[in-house]
C-alpha cells in the first residue's frame, strides 16, 4: 500500500470516527420506512422507549467498531506499514475489503476461522435432545 492509499483510508477512518462519535446513530441503520420516524406526541412514548432501547443496543455494537477505527488510526499514525495487513497471517488485505471496512484487522480467511462455523452453539447433535 502506498502513502496515497493510506491517506485515502485515513480519511475514511476519520469520517467513520466522526460518525460513530457524533450523535447520529440513526444514520447507520438503513432507512426502512418514512413513517417509522419518532414523533414528539405523548402517545408515542412507549414507541420512543422502544426505539431508544434499540438505539442503545446498536450503540453497544458500534462500540466495537469504534474501538477498531481508533486502533486503525493509531496504526496509520504510529506504524503505517502495518496498516492493511492481516494481524493473524500478515497478508495484505485486499483494497476492496479495506474500502468496505477500513478498520478490518484480519483477512477473510482468518476472520472466518475466528468467527467459527456460523456462530456458537448452533450445531446440535441428536444426542443433545435425549
Ligand atoms: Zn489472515
Amino acid at each position: 500500500m502506498n502513502a496515497k492509499q493510506r491517506e485515502e483510508f485515513k480519511k475514511l477512518l476519520l469520517a467513520l470516527h466522526a460518525e460513530l462519535t457524533g450523535k447520529t446513530p440513526q444514520r447507520i441503520e438503513p432507512n426502512r420506512t418514512d413513517d417509522a420516524r419518532i414523533g414528539g406526541d405523548e402517545d408515542e412514548q412507549p414507541l420512543n422507549e422502544m426505539m431508544q432501547a434499540i438505539a442503545s443496543n446498536r450503540n453497544r455494537n458500534m462500540d466495537g467498531v469504534l474501538a477498531r477505527v481508533v486502533k486503525a488510526l493509531g496504526k496509520l499514525r504510529d506504524d503505517p506499514d502495518s496498516y492493511g495487513e492481516c494481524e493473524e497471517c500478515g497478508d495484505e488485505l485486499p483494497l476492496g475489503r479495506l474500502r468496505a471496512m477500513p478498520y478490518a484487522e484480519f483477512c477473510v480467511t482468518c476472520q472466518s476461522s475466528k468467527d467459527g462455523p456460523k456462530g456458537p452453539a448452533t450445531r446440535k447433535k441428536l444426542t443433545d435432545y435425549s
